[in-house]
């Protein structure tokens, strides 16, 4: 490794070793954060926080403009990073490494326009202000580590707080990386940490912490749940992105061909650990089995090998454990009615499958986070929304038509933050994103991303002539 590794002292006691997903080796070992540390980590961000806070528009915008210039200097390294820790396919490591430099780009121009109100009111001036919060804690998953590390800490920044970020266990690196990047182009000293360490350690330390404002949250809905009610007891504000179960509606009169072609990006893409995935294809009864003839072809051509190789498309799973976890939804026996190859020997390797839904299959109905979907037909419109509804998440979703009303009635009929027609679309840092139901609380990205990092403030000036 180069100098983004980190190898700890035997006197260090906590420590998480990194593994290569794709061959197992140990690419790293990073220190753990202790509660101690992390209570030492929100002063230094508090202090440094008043300085940001106090700094210039203009200059703070400058300052987050010339991270995003470092970042994309750093591009190749950074995507390297993700290969080598996450197993990402390097064409997606690098899209991935260009959406953080985006990310701090698009929050840089935010910080000249997070302009208040003047609201008319009798006898003076009312004005309002969006007041930073101070210190926000950013608790991130493995799955796309740099980005989703970044959709939180550029307008956190942006609108004048200062940031700690907890990394996924599995994928500290690229974190690491960001930190010392934040560093090199002239960010302050304690503004942006990275605070690596376990969920419910370091995690939950930041989570408990009365010096952190906020927290964003992006993982399980277990754990955010835990997030959110322990950060209740302080009035913290909190924002979950969480989990998703999303379906992928078919109707009869769609393009095939082309709703088929898409179909396995949108499971696979990842290796399925993506929260968006539209991992219940909903098919209509009259066009279910054309249908599965389309797709089979589609899901068997996917590409699946060396994450470094620039023709593969998908690479392994994060973990034995991740990887366990899938199995544990295809026992033998199951309903498998397409199934893709995947490397055999090292790695955590786990082929496209694609399964007959049926009730009461836990398949059907809990998250996988891995490259399995359900397929299911339906009848009608109402029971497309029916089933596409009958589901405790409500992330992303997407369907299938040609029939613009239907296209238009169906997207507000589903109740999921993120819905797209005749398309998969991916998250966009310009457009809001979150979730409806146990998906999540409060949206990031979009154009009111730094408001969501700010308290509105309003100021009432007499305008009452003053007595001599
Ligand atoms: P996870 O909940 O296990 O962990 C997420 C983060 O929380 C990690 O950094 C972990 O160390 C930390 N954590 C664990 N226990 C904690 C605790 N008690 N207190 C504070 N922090 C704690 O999730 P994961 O396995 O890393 O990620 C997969 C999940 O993330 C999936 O369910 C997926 O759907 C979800 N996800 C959601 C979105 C979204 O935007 N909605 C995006 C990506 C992933």
């Amino acid at each position: 490794m180069s100098d983004h590794s980190y190898r700890c002292e035997p006197s260090e006691p906590f420590a998480h070793e990194v593994l290569n997903p794709a061959t197992e080796e140990v690419v790293a070992t990073v220190p753990a954060t202790s509660a101690a540390e992390v209570a030492e980590a929100v002063a230094r961000a508090a202090r440094a926080q008043t300085a940001w806070a106090a700094l210039a528009p203009g200059d703070r915008a400058r300052l987050l403009r010339r991270f995003a210039a470092v970042i994309d200097d750093h591009l190749e390294q950074l995507a390297r990073l993700e290969v080598l820790e996450a197993g990402h396919p390097i064409g997606n490591a690098r899209w991935e490494a260009g959406n953080a430099r985006d990310l701090f780009d698009y929050a840089a121009g935010g910080v000249e326009r997070l302009a208040g109100s003047q609201i008319p009111v009798a006898g003076g001036l009312n004005v309002t202000f969006h007041e930073p919060l101070g210190v926000v804690a950013v608790i991130a998953p493995w799955n796309f580590p740099m980005p989703i590390a970044c959709w939180g800490a550029a307008p956190a920044l942006a609108a004048g707080n200062a940031v700690l970020l907890k990394p996924a266990e599995t994928t500290p690196l690229t974190a690491i990386r960001l930190a010392r990047l934040a560093l090199e182009a002239g960010l302050p000293e304690g503004l942006f940490q990275v605070l690596p360490g376990a969920g419910p350690v370091t995690g939950a330390a930041l989570v408990e912490h009365p010096g952190v404002a906020k927290v964003v949250f992006t993982g399980s809905t277990a754990v955010g749940k835990q997030v959110l009610a322990k950060g209740s007891a302080q009035l913290k504000r909190v924002t979950l992105e969480l989990g998703g179960k999303s379906p992928n509606i078919v109707f009869a009169d769609a393009d095939l061909e082309r709703a088929a072609a898409a179909a396995p990006g949108s499971f696979l893409d990842n290796s399925g650990q993506d929260c968006c995935a539209r991992s219940r294809i909903l098919v209509q009864r009259e066009v279910y089995d054309r249908f599965l003839q389309l797709l089979e072809p589609a899901v068997t051509a996917w590409r699946v090998g060396d994450p470094a190789d620039p023709e593969t498309q998908m690479g392994p799973l994060i973990s034995a454990a991740q990887r366990e976890r899938v199995r544990s939804y295809v026992p033998d026996g199951a309903p498998v009615v397409i199934r893709g190859e995947a490397p055999e020997g090292k790695g955590f390797w786990y082929p496209a499958t694609v399964l007959e839904g049926r009730p009461g299959d836990p398949a059907a109905t809990e998250e996988i986070f891995g490259p399995v979907a359900v397929v299911l037909p339906f009848e009608d419109e109402a029971d497309a929304v029916r089933l596409a509804n009958a589901t405790d998440y409500g992330l992303s979703g997407s369907l299938w038509t040609r029939d613009v009303g239907r296209a238009i009635r169906v997207s507000r009929a589903v109740a999921a933050g993120n819905l797209s027609v005749n398309s998969h679309s991916s998250v966009r840092y310009w457009t809001p994103f979150g979730g409806f139901k146990q998906s999540g609380i409060g949206r990031e990205l979009g154009p009111d991303a730094l408001t969501a990092f700010t308290e509105t403030k309003n100021v009432f000036i007499s305008t009452e002539e003053n007595r001599p």
